[in-house]
C-alpha cells in the first residue's frame, strides 16, 4: 500500500512548489469531515478557502452534477444551452442585479470585471483611451493572473513576474480619505474585498463600505466588490456588504462556493449599463456558462437558501467568536471575525502560525495559516455547535503557553 509519505514524495517531485501544504493526504470527504489515506478523520476548518460552504459532497449538489453529466456537459457559447438562462435568473434575483457574466475560476471574474470597468470608463464616462485608473487596496488578494497580481501590494505575488499590468493605484485599506485623495479624472473604479481574507481576516472600520459607496456616486466611479471568498453566507450575510446599509456595489464578483465545492463556477454581476459594454467577440470563455456549471450552480445556491446557511453562519459565527475570546490569550495578538470567518492573529513572540496548524492537524483539525501569523478558521457553514465545541477544545489545548514554547523550540 502507498503510504502518505510516498504520495507526498511523488507530489513534491512532480509538482511545481507553488504551495506549501500541510503533510496530510486526504482521500475522502463528507459534510464537515475529511479522511486521510490511513482512515484518520479531520474536521475541515478551511473549506477549500470557502469553496465548500455547503459541505463536502452535498447530496443535492452531487445529484445535480450526476443528472446533468448524464445529459449534457458542454456546448460552448456558440449555442444556447437549457441550463444557463435559469441559473442566471436565479443568481441575479439573489444578488438583486440586472445581468451576470459567467466564468469559471474566481480570478477570471476579477479579470472580466477589470475589462468591464475599463470599457465602461471609455464608453460611458468619457475617460481618455488607455488612461483608466482603478483604485485598489494594500494587502488585497484578487487571484493569480498577471492582471490580478498587478493589483497586489505583496512582493511575493509580483517579484519576477513583470512587466505588470498598469493602471492600478494602491491605497490603505479602510482609509476613506486615502481613497478620496487618489481619485483623478481617469478613475473608473474602486476594487476591493469587503473583508480581506488572505490578508488575515482584516475587517475595515464600520461604515467604510457605505462611505465608499457615497464617494463613488459623487465622482461617477464604479464600486466593485470581490466577494469570491466572503460571499454566499460566509460572513453571516448572503453578501458581506449587507452588514452595512447602503453599501451595494455596482459590480459584485462571486466564485468559490458558487460551484458548491464540486465544480469551478464564477460570476460578474452588475447593471446592464456596465455589463452592456460587452458585445459579441469582445470577451469570452469556452467553459464559462456551460450547462454542467449552471446545473451545479443552481443546486449550490438552492442549498444555501433552503438550508438557511446564512443564518447558521451568523448564529454559529457569533458563538465561535465569543468562545475564541475565552481561549488562553498568552500567544494571541487579536481575534477577528464575522460569521463563520475568523482569524486568530498570533503575537510575533509566539512564532509563526504554521506549527500551530501542524499541531491542530495532529489533533484532527485542518486549518491553514495565512500571512505567517494568522490561523484562519472557515469551516463549512453546515457545521454544528458540537463540532465547533470540538474545534474549540483542540484550539484551547494548542493555544497554551506550553505548546508555544515546545513549538518554538
Ligand atoms: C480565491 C479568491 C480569488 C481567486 O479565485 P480563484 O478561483 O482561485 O481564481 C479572488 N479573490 C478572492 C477574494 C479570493 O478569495
Amino acid at each position: 500500500m502507498t503510504t502518505q509519505q510516498q504520495i507526498i514524495a511523488a507530489a513534491e517531485t512532480y509538482s511545481a512548489k507553488n504551495y506549501h501544504p500541510l503533510p496530510v493526504v486526504i482521500s475522502r470527504g463528507e459534510g464537515v469531515w475529511l479522511w486521510d489515506t490511513d482512515g484518520k478523520k479531520y474536521l475541515d476548518c478551511l473549506s477549500a478557502y470557502s469553496a465548500v460552504n455547503q459541505g463536502h459532497r452535498h447530496p443535492r449538489i452531487i445529484q445535480a452534477l450526476i443528472n446533468q453529466a448524464n445529459r449534457l456537459t458542454l456546448t460552448s457559447r456558440a449555442f444556447y444551452n437549457d441550463q444557463m438562462g435559469s441559473f442566471l435568473q436565479q443568481l441575479c434575483g439573489l444578488a438583486d442585479m440586472e445581468m451576470a457574466l459567467l466564468m469559471n475560476t474566481g480570478v477570471e471574474a476579477v479579470e472580466t470585471a477589470v475589462k468591464a470597468v475599463r470599457k465602461w470608463g471609455y464608453d460611458s464616462k468619457g475617460v481618455e483611451r488607455n488612461r483608466a485608473e482603478i483604485i485598489v487596496f494594500n494587502e488585497n488578494f484578487h487571484g493569480r493572473t498577471l492582471t490580478a497580481v498587478s493589483m497586489s501590494s505583496e512582493p511575493a505575488y509580483t517579484e519576477g513576474f513583470g512587466p505588470l499590468t498598469p493602471g492600478f493605484r494602491l491605497v490603505e485599506y479602510g482609509d476613506i480619505d486615502a481613497v478620496a485623495a487618489a481619485i483623478s479624472k481617469d478613475t473608473v473604479a474602486v476594487f476591493l474585498e469587503p473583508i480581506q481574507g488572505e490578508a488575515g481576516i482584516k475587517i475595515p472600520p464600520y461604515g467604510f463600505l457605505a462611505d465608499l459607496r457615497r464617494l463613488c456616486d459623487r465622482h461617477g466611479i464604479l464600486m466593485v466588490l470581490d466577494e469570491i471568498q466572503t460571499g454566499l453566507g460566509r460572513t453571516g450575510k448572503m453578501f458581506c456588504y449587507q452588514h452595512e446599509r447602503d453599501a451595494k456595489p455596482d459590480v459584485l464578483l462571486l466564485g468559490k462556493a458558487l460551484g458548491g465545492g464540486v465544480y469551478p463556477v464564477s460570476a460578474v454581476l452588475a447593471a446592464k449599463s456596465v455589463l452592456g459594454v460587452f458585445q459579441p467577440g469582445t470577451h469570452g470563455s469556452t467553459f464559462g456558462g456551460n450547462p454542467l456549471a449552471a446545473a451545479v450552480g443552481k443546486a449550490a445556491l438552492a442549498v444555501i437558501q433552503e438550508e438557511h446557511l446564512v443564518d447558521r453562519s451568523a448564529e454559529l459565527g457569533a458563538y465561535l467568536l465569543r468562545q475564541l475570546q475565552d481561549l488562553p490569550q498568552i500567544d494571541v495578538a487579536e481575534i477577528r471575525g464575522q460569521g463563520l470567518f475568523a482569524g486568530i492573529e498570533l503575537k510575533s513572540s509566539a512564532g509563526p502560525a504554521r506549527p500551530y496548524c501542524e499541531e491542530l492537524m495532529r489533533r484532527g483539525i485542518l486549518c491553514k495559516e495565512t500571512h505567517q501569523q494568522v490561523i484562519r478558521l472557515a469551516p463549512p457553514l453546515i457545521i454544528e455547535r458540537k463540532e465547533i465545541d470540538h474545534l474549540l477544545l483542540q484550539l484551547n489545548d494548542v493555544l497554551t503557553a506550553r505548546f508555544a514554547r515546545a513549538g518554538n523550540a
